[in-house]
């Protein structure tokens, strides 16, 4: 007997299948013969994916400016797995390692490149901040838990001093297993171009449909060189909506030239989750649908898409064996005024809502979910 089977789950491709969960795992796919100790039957209602992953999030709860409950981004919300984007560097890593295992939510984080993480807007302001030593010690302590290394390249960030912190990243990620690289962009200096140009396969530009003058468009609407050359090299584009860093005439532009976004993901954190503009993964989603994508698409980019970024193997399909991570969610036809971190607004006729979630071969409804009382379990 299996631990927990869902019935007549509708996938994006508009398949019906059954999953059946054992011991937190994905055990079987397809029309499942054996019974569950707990059985759902969604009736071909609700959509399911593998459970969501949020590859930017600000979830450090102790961060004095951008700080979150993992649960409260992450599972009740419909999202599994978060990848909380440098909210902490070597000093504070292990506080959050800690303070990471008692949520539901499964949480990983990018490692700051400055060992003081975001206690304020500059962490990259002063190099003494930047430590290998340091960051190799972090790694070695939790290499289960730091998937990747954060850098954030902005003017406010780096002061001073320019692309200098962007190439000691560089060299730090080399001393560490080639650790993928997320660089947040936004204002100059340093310049794109620069930060471009250093980015090598794998690494991660993350606001890359922000609305600021360094932006990845050129005043006249081309994609810049450097950014194309990025891409072609194997640089992913993440979106990071944030506070400040979605534009809506940016990713449309974009999107219709081709550049597409490899992860969608919220860079949230409790101010942007209840006053908006973000308020969830979910919404960020629904805003790609409205500007242009595929539910097919859009849901890739939550899941395997995300799982192949942050090399997070065991996630992001629907595969015997596999984490028994699941999303159970709906694409409702409710028309919503959207905005973005420009303060433009965006029609959307539908929206995704997530209603509950498995996490390791556990059902979790959301909060959404309970207040509906979808499912009565
Ligand atoms: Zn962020």
């Amino acid at each position: 007997m299996y631990d927990l089977v869902i019935r007549r789950a509708h996938l994006v491709d508009d398949t019906l299948i059954d999953i059946a969960i054992q011991d937190g795992r994905i055990a079987a796919l397809g029309e499942v013969a054996g019974a569950g100790r707990q059985e759902v039957d969604l009736k071909g209602e609700h959509y399911v994916s593998a459970g969501w992953i949020d590859s930017h999030v600000h979830c450090y709860p102790k961060s004095p400016i951008y700080h979150d409950e993992p649960d409260s981004v992450g599972i009740a919300t419909g999202v599994t797995t978060v990848v909380d984007a440098g909210s902490t560097g070597a000093d504070d890593v292990d506080t959050f390692y800690q303070i990471t295992r008692s949520a539901t939510t499964d949480v990983y984080a990018l490692l700051n490149i400055s060992r003081v993480g975001l206690i304020a807007q500059n962490e990259l302001a002063d190099m003494s901040h930047i430590d290998g030593d340091a960051v190799r010690e972090a790694v070695k302590r939790y290499p289960d838990f730091i998937v990747g290394l954060k850098a954030r390249m902005s003017s406010s960030v780096v002061g001073e001093n320019g692309i200098t912190p962007l190439q000691r990243a560089k060299a730090i990620q080399k001393e560490n297993g080639d650790l993928p690289l997320m660089v947040h962009i936004g204002n100059n200096p340093p310049n794109l171009d620069e930060i471009a140009d250093l980015l090598t396969s794998g690494d991660i530009i993350t606001h890359c449909y922000n609305g600021k003058p360094n932006r990845i468009l050129t005043p006249s609407g081309e994609l810049r060189a450097s950014v194309s050359r990025a891409i072609q090299r194997g640089v992913r584009l993440d979106v990071g909506h944030g506070s400040a860093s979605l534009s809506f005439a940016v990713a449309r532009q974009a999107i219709a030239m081709g550049i597409l976004p490899h992860t969608i993901s919220s860079d949230i954190y409790c101010k942007n989750r209840i006053n908006g503009p973000v308020y969830s993964l979910a919404a960020v989603m629904s805003k790609f649908l409205a500007v242009g994508l595929s539910l097919p698409q859009v849901i890739d980019c939550v899941t395997c898409h995300a799982a192949q970024g942050l090399r997070l193997d065991d996630k992001g399909s629907l595969e015997i064996g596999k984490a028994a991570d699941l999303t159970i969610f709906e694409l409702r036809r409710q028309p919503t005024v959207m905005l973005d971190a420009e303060n433009d607004a965006l029609q959307a006729d539908e929206q995704l809502v997530a209603l509950a979630a498995v996490r390791a071969g556990k059902w979790f409804t959301t909060e959404q979910g309970k207040a509906e009382h979808v499912f009565d379990l």
